[in-house]
């Protein structure tokens, strides 16, 4: 993930990029659209509060609970293909 990043993949890789699961090359791709692309810089936030709300409530996360959330949060991040 070099260079420039789409909508849709800085989508499917922001839950990794919250989990500290992505490579740096990957971060720093991430955080380079993340820069420039105020719809997935929300889509980012939105992810982060519902995390840490979810560990303020101390429950277990549900992760397909957690992405079907998501990803209607993060439906506007559909900005361009
Ligand atoms: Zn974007």
């Amino acid at each position: 993930m070099i260079g420039q990043v789409a909508c849709r993949q800085a989508e499917q890789a922001l839950q990794s990029y919250v989990d500290r699961a992505l490579s740096d090359d990957d971060v720093a791709a991430i955080e380079r659209h993340l820069a420039g692309c105020q719809a997935c810089a929300r889509c980012y936030r939105l992810e982060r509060q519902i995390r840490d709300g979810l560990r303020k409530a101390g429950d277990e996360p549900c992760p397909e609970a957690l992405k079907t959330r998501l990803r209607n949060l993060c439906a506007e991040c559909d900005c361009e293909e």
